[in-house]
């Protein structure tokens, strides 16, 4: 009878599913708030797991949508917010020049101080 043979098993199993589970965390909090600031100062910061359409003084309006960001509606005369990709990683940012609005992604230290 060699009992430890199974409790190895299981053991290197949930060190794997840890391991696997800090890797997806990690990947997930690359980017976890929507920051829109107009002329340098913050208007709003909303969770990027919040899906909605969220208008910046009649400028344009911010699509949260499954976890990407993107503009819409912009009333600025060369619409290149409009037609910039959707951006999903922290760090990207979607700029409107003639309206002066900038929506960007940023992470969270918090997930980072759960993996140390
Ligand atoms: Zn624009």
């Amino acid at each position: 009878m060699k009992p430890n043979r199974w409790d190895v098993c299981v053991i290197l199993l949930v060190i794997l599913c840890a391991v696997l589970f800090l890797v997806g965390a990690k990947q997930t909090a690359e980017a976890r708030h929507v920051i829109v600031s107009c002329r340098s100062e913050v208007v709003f910061c909303l969770p990027l797991d919040k899906d909605g359409r969220f208008p910046v003084e009649d400028k344009l309006t911010v699509v949260i949508e499954n976890g990407e960001v993107y503009v819409e509606e912009a009333v600025c005369p060369d619409h290149l917010c409009e037609k910039h990709a959707p951006i999903r990683q922290a760090g990207r940012s979607i700029v409107c020049l003639p309206s002066q609005i900038v929506v960007s992604l940023e992470g969270t230290g918090q997930v980072d101080a759960i993996v140390q």
